[in-house]
């Protein structure tokens, strides 16, 4: 059995499967993906996804269609439990389970398609940098040029990079007769937002924060939802971290890292979508040209616009702020708050 790829990915969420995607159409095929889980797996992640991810996607082959989407028209701004504003969605798309679970498996079946290696349920145990080796969770020993991590906040490879600090991200889905909406709500968390996404039949309820440890994240959700009019248990309540700023992006010249590995999650949106699949096209064609600049170039770039974003994160959830865009901006400029939604902050080019 072959035991020597050209590249090996270490995670096959969607930073990995577009980083083997995007190498596949430049001609590079020697790849070996390694995935902890069985496809389908289960993401906790609203799956949220933009025009610009939508793109991307389609751009890699994934019929999106395919995935269900669609666009959920009411979209509504809350702030301390009271709408604030109301925008005609047009830029945020919503799986019909409100949740990744399709959309990652649908881009699984597509990287199956190509010739290219994958071993499921199998995840990394070693790495000797040295000898550009591997060792996986079944203890074969794999040799490869380049290795990828894409395997998340928690990767395997962050023992390369410093600590920085994370979101919580927390979510539970659950049947409702709930009219199709979606809802954002500010004030329960001190610097995130509250999503209570509803499509028929199914409602989904999201929290994210700057995590803080003495904060009862338990308690504040059972708070949201029966202050929201749900009885469910948190039963199925599921939580994970997001990384919050870039990350090393490459070690050893020959190591990189992409998507939540790397940090290429927006800190005041927590879109990760988009980014994971970017950093997967960068990292390709830094590969194909054997010039690691091309990924360096692409990460600064977003280091620079997720320092922005951290600011803006810090200023937009002061207690003052939020008091002047919800009490005060949304009463007397709400059709340039719609304007600027749908045209600039989230869906622009
Ligand atoms: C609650 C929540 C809601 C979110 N909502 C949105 C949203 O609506 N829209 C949006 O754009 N972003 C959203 N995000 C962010 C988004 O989920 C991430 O940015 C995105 O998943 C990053 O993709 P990735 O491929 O880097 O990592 P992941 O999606 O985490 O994929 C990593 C893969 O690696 C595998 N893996 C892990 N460890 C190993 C190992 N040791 N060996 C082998 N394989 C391994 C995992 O099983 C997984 O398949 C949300 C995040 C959370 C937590």
């Amino acid at each position: 059995m072959k035991n020597k790829y050209q590249v090996i990915i270490i995670g096959a969420g969607p930073a990995g499967i577009s980083t083997a995607l995007n190498l596949y159409e430049l001609g590079i095929k020697d790849i070996l993906v390694v995935e902890k889980y069985k496809y389908p797996r289960y993401k906790c992640c609203a799956g949220y996804i933009t025009n610009k991810t939508k793109k991307e996607y389609e751009r890699l082959g994934l019929n999106i269609d395919k995935c269900h989407y669609s666009l959920i028209k009411d979209f509504k701004l809350f702030y301390k439990g009271k709408v604030k504003q109301k925008i005609i969605n047009k830029f945020l798309y919503t799986n019909r389970k409100i949740d990744r679970v399709e959309l990652d498996y649908e881009f699984f079946k597509l990287l199956k398609t190509k010739k290219i290696r994958v071993l499921e349920n199998t995840s990394i145990k070693d790495h000797l940098m040295s000898d550009n080796k591997v060792i996986l969770a079944n203890d074969k020993t794999y040799y490869y040029d380049y290795l990828i991590f894409a395997d998340g906040t928690n990767s395997y490879g962050k023992k390369y990079q410093k600590d920085f600090k994370k979101h919580l991200a927390m979510q539970m889905t659950f049947k409702s007769k709930k009219d199709d909406e979606i809802q954002i709500h500010f004030g329960y968390s001190k610097k995130g937002y509250v999503w209570i996404s509803s499509y028929q039949g199914i409602t989904n309820v999201g929290l994210t924060d700057v995590y803080n440890k003495k904060t009862n994240y338990q308690e504040l959700f059972i708070r949201i939802l029966r202050e929201n009019g749900f009885k469910e248990d948190t039963k199925e309540l599921k939580g994970t971290f997001t990384p919050i700023g870039i990350r090393k992006p490459i070690v050893n010249n020959n190591v990189f890292f992409v998507g939540d590995a790397v940090g290429a999650c927006d800190p005041l949106t927590l879109s990760g979508l988009k980014y994971a699949l970017q950093t997967g096209k960068y990292t390709a064609l830094a590969i194909k040209d054997n010039n690691n600049k091309i990924y360096l170039k692409y990460i600064n770039n977003l280091r620079f616009k997720f320092s922005f974003m951290l600011i803006l994160l810090h200023i937009f959830y002061l207690k003052f702020t939020l008091f002047c865009v919800f009490e005060i901006g949304c009463r007397f400029f709400g059709k340039i708050i719609d304007f600027a939604f749908n045209n600039f902050f989230i869906n622009k080019k």
